[in-house]
């Protein structure tokens, strides 16, 4: 509906470079439910879930990943962190049998917060495609 549509434009902002609250969550300025945590990487519960399970993955160093497409030879090692980060929260939440990983990149995939994150979603018969 229309409301649903206002709040995806809302939702579909560009990159500006600034940080975001995403460093909050990290330095514990803001609190979190943290599901797994290492020296690179900051797994926590989205607090508007789409999913029984839904958790995002970050780098907890952004170092220019804004988003997926800012992506260069030298974010290799983080992204597959990230990967098996993701894996690692599938494992623990129980839902490794069925899980989804989504990364929203720019305005046209409504991604809103831009410091990079995986979205790990799951405890739900997943549908495809998604929206
Ligand atoms: O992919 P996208 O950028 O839209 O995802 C951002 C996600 O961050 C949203 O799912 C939103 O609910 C989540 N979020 C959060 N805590 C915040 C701000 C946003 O979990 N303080």
């Amino acid at each position: 509906g229309n409301e649903e549509d206002a709040a995806k434009a809302a939702a579909a902002t560009a990159d500006s470079g600034a940080s975001t609250i995403f460093d909050k969550i990290i330095n514990k300025e803001i609190p979190s439910t943290i599901v797994y945590e290492d020296d690179k990487v900051l797994a926590f519960r989205d607090v508007n879930p789409q999913a029984p399970v839904h958790v995002l993955v970050i780098p907890k160093l952004r170092d220019g990943l804004t988003q997926l497409g800012k992506a260069e030879e030298r974010h290799g090692n983080i992204l597959g962190r990230l990967m098996c980060a993701a894996k690692i929260v599938a494992e623990k939440e129980g839902i490794l049998d069925g899980f989804r990983v989504v990364i929203n990149n720019g305005p046209g995939a409504c991604q809103s917060v831009y410091h990079l994150h995986l979205h790990v979603l799951g405890g739900r018969q997943m549908k495809w495609p998604p929206g």
